[in-house]
């Protein structure tokens, strides 16, 4: 069974982000519950969080960047690389992330598109097996009983992590369509599960027969193939872009002519 599902995103972009200490190291004394010895240097210990008191500008980036998760992919791993990718299209999640949670999630990213880890940091694996524990087991007691996180065979799995952020990040919600057709909406968390899923999606589209082409008209990225109710023809992204296309060509022939 297949179901009409739009995937949507609003994410606050905000004008300016900075490379920041934590102020929550919550995390750190789970790591340590959980048995999980980390050496974290300094500067992937950092947050990267929004400056200021301002309010973010609500931006579909989804829907404008529909290969923000290559982007994503391809940087380096640098917390400068990050900061810049934050400034254009915003933290990976509401609560700041420490650099190697970035990292981490950027290594998931680029297993999932089969690019292999890359040049990871050293400071990830423990986050990742602290990640995929706490995916895997109900409590720490339960990773004692196998003989502590040393024993934990934390595989590269990156479907794992996939699951675990996907799990409670999507918010279905029953939307009507324009011409009046029910559709599933999944309202995401956040910025990480839009990238998750849109790099989940370039390994599922083919297959679907769906294609992702731009409007010759207004620029924005649209889809066809089956279900979008488009031909695979289409050069427009609506009947406006493509109305205001033929208005505007008309227009330059008349005054070629004329
Ligand atoms: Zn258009």
């Amino acid at each position: 069974m297949q179901i009409a599902t739009q995937i949507v995103l609003e994410w606050p972009v905000f004008a300016a982000y900075e490379v920041a200490p934590s102020t929550d190291n919550d995390d750190l004394e789970e790591l340590r519950r959980w048995g999980v010895k980390t050496k974290l240097p300094s500067e992937w210990s950092k947050v990267i969080r929004a400056r200021g008191g301002q309010l973010g500008t609500p931006r579909r980036v989804l829907d404008i960047h529909p290969t923000l998760y290559r982007q994503f992919a391809q940087l380096p791993y640098e917390p400068q690389a990050y900061l810049k990718f934050a400034r254009t299209f915003g933290t990976l999640s509401h609560h700041p992330q420490r650099l190697v949670e970035w990292a981490l999630f950027h290594s998931m990213i680029r297993q999932l598109l089969g690019l292999g880890l890359g040049r990871e940091p050293l400071c990830v694996k423990p986050w990742r097996t602290w990640f995929c524990m706490t995916g895997c087991f109900e409590n720490p007691e339960d990773v004692a009983r196998i003989g502590g996180p040393d024993a934990f065979e934390w595989k590269l799995n990156a479907s794992l992590e996939l699951n675990e952020l996907l799990d409670g990040g999507l918010g279905p919600q029953v939307k009507t369509t324009e011409d009046g057709r029910p559709l599933l909406a999944l309202n995401l968390r956040d910025l990480r599960t839009g990238i998750a899923l849109q790099a989940l999606r370039s390994l599922t589209a083919p297959a679907a027969g769906l294609e992702t082409r731009q409007c010759a008209q207004c620029g924005t990225y649209f889809e066809i193939g089956p279900g979008t109710g488009r031909r695979s023809t289409s050069k427009f992204c609506s009947p406006r872009c493509q109305g205001a296309y033929r208005y505007a060509r008309q227009k330059l022939l008349k005054d070629d002519t004329g």
